[in-house]
């Protein structure tokens, strides 16, 4: 009885409170035992109730279905005080970690103490401070998570560039700027030359580093707002807006000879032959979709491929 009167003055609620009141609370408030995996509140079960931890681990979990994170309540630190102060549901399940004790003081007997105690109050406040700086930083958290994992489901995890389904959600968009401002916009979409023998004779690890290294090649020659996918395979699509086709064959031409001179260094850093890229053009006009897009550079590929490869055609 005496520890407990202990940790209840040393607690972030009662600290500064005159021992003999605490020890009135405590022959006025009934102490409650429980197991792991037991909830000392729920959102389901109205609350009655703010409880003082005396011993045991607790946890709260924020979130809404999803979890957003798992915030820690020890022996000192109490929970169901929001409930308490506005009589609305409890905001979060709190569940029992390591067997629990603690004391479960009544609403009425919180608010006369309040009332009566005006440094309570004040470490009420410090308390209710303290959960919301928690709870903002366990969102923000939650929030780049949330964005760093949108992110990555728009990139190819071998090359680092965009995947197809980062091109299927923004080709369109590129295209209604075409309809809407009449900005010019052309579609490139370049194939590895040859790649099926490069694997057979370097091996599946190096053509994943040719691939690799073809994605390096061409992204250190881009200008900023141009885009560079992966659409499956050795096959890759190169987003240039604002690009009149003649542009884009200039930077085409670029990209195919930068492709060709570009080193590729096997796994055990040894120098392997360079590859090269068929690459085709295609400039969007206001009545095209992006499967009307793609089929026209495609057509414009299967040129350049058949002209000889290492080209580009349009
Ligand atoms: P072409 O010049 O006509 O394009 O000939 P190609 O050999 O490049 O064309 P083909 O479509 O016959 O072969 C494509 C090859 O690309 C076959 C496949 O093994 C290889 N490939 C596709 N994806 C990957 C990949 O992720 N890693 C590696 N290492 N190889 C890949
Ligand atoms: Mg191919
Ligand atoms: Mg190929």
């Amino acid at each position: 009885m005496n520890a407990h009167l202990d940790i209840l003055c040393e607690s972030s609620l009662f600290r500064g409170i005159a021992p003999d009141v605490l020890a009135q609370l405590m022959e006025s408030s009934p102490i409650r035992h429980l197991e792991p995996g037991e909830l000392l509140l729920s959102p389901d079960v109205p609350n009655q109730f703010l409880y003082i931890i005396l011993s045991g681990k607790l946890h709260v979990l924020v979130g809404n279905g999803n979890t957003v994170a798992s915030l820690p309540i020890v022996p000192g630190q109490c929970a169901g005080e929001m409930s308490i102060i506005d009589g609305g549901r409890v905001s979060a399940p709190v569940i029992v970690d390591e067997n629990v004790t603690t004391v479960a003081v009544n609403v009425d007997v919180f608010w006369k103490l309040t009332e009566a105690h005006p440094l309570m109050a004040r470490n009420l406040l410090g308390i209710l401070v303290e959960r919301m700086r928690n709870t903002t930083e366990a969102l923000t958290v939650s929030l780049q998570m949330q964005q760093a994992y949108e992110r990555w489901a728009f990139l190819d995890p071998l090359t680092t560039a965009y995947n197809r389904r980062w091109i299927e959600h923004t080709l369109p968009r590129f295209l209604d700027r075409v309809r809407n401002e009449g900005s010019a916009f052309t579609l490139g979409i370049f194939d590895i030359d040859h790649f099926k023998r490069f694997n057979d004779t370097h091996g599946h690890p190096a053509g994943d580093m040719a691939l690799r290294a073809t994605v390096h090649a061409v992204q250190a020659r881009l200008r900023p707002t141009d885009r560079l996918a992966r659409m499956g395979g050795e096959e890759f699509c190169l987003l240039l807006p604002d690009t009149p086709l003649a542009g884009a064959r200039i930077a085409g031409e670029r990209l195919v000879r930068a492709v060709a001179e570009h080193p590729i260094q096997g796994l055990d850093g040894e120098v392997l032959p360079s590859i090269t890229i068929s690459l085709g053009l295609a400039t969007a006009t206001p009545d095209m979709d992006s499967a009307g897009l793609i089929a026209a550079t495609d057509a414009a590929l299967y040129r350049a491929k058949s002209e000889g490869r290492n080209r580009i055609a349009d």
